[in-house]
């Protein structure tokens, strides 16, 4: 296929795809399935060798949340029955991220509830970073809590996070309709927060609330423009009790195609396979890591995952190796490019016009991403839902069998799965 062979080739180059091409992947048959995943995992061979590295998410704060992102089973009036929990101490959300490491992860995602948060949270947040360094040597942690305000970005790079989550979710056209209490500009504000202040940009998508394929290739575009440095691809969870409840959008082909444009669009981020990989993906969850170079060991926010050991050992039935915490994630032009920035004042390389970002940052909102299991504005769709087209959404169903709700790790008496 000439499209397949030239998005290789430009995958190759990190040179953009023309939006007709990323918009031509999503449009591919299923007779041509295979060949679109082999030609991104060209790409992502290239990148990222056969590494997957896993991040470990620890919900601080769950629930009780003001915003209304209409995803997010935390949101204001969420009648879902989730955990919730005010934040949690350094200590407790240390043994949370240990039980993440042992189990094999690189990064601690460290998640918070809510619009944003205040200096005090901020501060708080510090503590638990330092904590959780002492414990674990050579971790990665990442924060996520919303919106930030001046300054803020600053303090959690001083308390030494290394990234920051904010996740764009949707197209700047349709984000209106997923959440009303702020804007998709704030999200991209908090995005070039972070990044200005040297944390490596962390920000992504859900698919499945009901966009077009148009949409999902805006916030494609919108992401590389922003030079994320991971793209965290969400699959809605359509939690009841939330207003998305029936959008069962997806089957695990969509996904994969997702995923491909994702990878040919941003060629050398960290593309990882975010909430919902289990629900959606299913059977074809080992497929998809020829395309995506980075999963969620465990459970995610407020849902739970297949148990760690499955994850580990799909990686290895499927012929990858977890990433070790000695090896550098992102090629070497973007790990420079990121030196070069969190070392300096905060300047933010544009990554040699590469990456998913050769141009001006501009990313996105709330906090982060998690699909369906909130924080930070991630992705979601309000109450009006665009239509799926009719041949996807025949061939799915409902699959509620397949959500449960977490209850076990951060903020139960329960050890974490990992
Ligand atoms: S995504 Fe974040 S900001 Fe939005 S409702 Fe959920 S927890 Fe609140």
């Amino acid at each position: 296929m000439d499209l397949l062979n030239t998005l290789v080739e430009k995958g190759l180059r990190r040179e953009l795809p023309t939006r007709e091409e990323a918009l031509a992947v999503l449009a591919t048959s299923d007779d041509e399935l295979l060949d679109v995943v082999a030609a991104a995992g060209k790409v992502r061979r290239q990148w990222f060798g056969r590494r997957v590295k896993l991040n470990y998410l620890v919900n601080l704060k769950s629930g009780l949340c003001p915003e209304d992102c209409s995803y997010c089973s935390q949101r204001l009036g969420s009648k879902a029955e989730i955990l919730k929990y005010t934040w949690l101490k350094p200590d407790e959300a240390s043994q949370a991220a240990a039980a993440g490491v042992a189990g094999g992860a690189k990064r601690v995602c460290l998640v918070a509830s809510g619009r944003g948060p205040t200096d005090r949270d901020v501060e708080r947040v510090g503590k638990t970073i330092e904590a959780i360094k002492e414990q674990n040597e050579g971790v990665e942690v990442c924060a996520c809590l919303g919106l930030l305000s001046d300054g803020q970005a600053e303090r959690l790079r001083e308390a030494g996070a290394d990234a920051y989550n904010h996740n764009l979710n949707t197209s700047e056209a349709t984000y209106g309709d997923i959440t009303k209490t702020h804007t998709y500009a704030d999200r991209v504000d908090t995005v070039q927060k972070a990044h200005a202040a040297g944390l490596s940009a962390c920000s992504g998508l859900i698919a499945g609330m009901g966009e077009s394929d148009e949409d999902l290739v805006d916030v494609v575009y919108a992401l590389r423009d922003l030079d994320s440095d991971s793209v965290p691809v969400n699959f809605l969870i359509p939690f009841e009790g939330t207003p998305l409840a029936k959008e069962w959008n997806l089957t695990p082909q969509r996904c994969l195609r997702i995923l491909a444009m994702v990878r040919f669009v941003c060629p050398d981020v960290e593309v990882r396979i975010a909430g919902g990989r289990e629900v959606h993906l299913r059977s074809m969850q080992p497929l998809a890591l020829n395309i995506a170079n980075s999963i969620f060991l465990g459970d995610y926010l407020t849902s739970e995952g297949q148990a760690g050991q499955a994850d580990l050992d799909m990686i290895a039935d499927a012929g990858f190796e977890v990433e070790g915490a000695g090896t550098t994630t992102l090629p070497a032009h973007r790990a420079d490019a990121l030196a070069a920035a969190s070392g300096g004042c905060g300047s933010h390389a544009a990554a040699e016009g590469s990456g998913c970002g050769s141009q001006a940052p501009a990313e996105g909102a709330g906090c982060g991403s998690h699909a369906g299991g909130g924080c930070g504005p991630c992705g979601g769709h309000a109450e009006a839902p665009a239509e799926a087209p009719a041949a996807e959404a025949a061939s799915n169903t409902a699959r509620t069998d397949l959500v449960a709700v977490r209850r076990r790790g951060a903020g139960t008496d329960l050890a974490p799965n990992a």
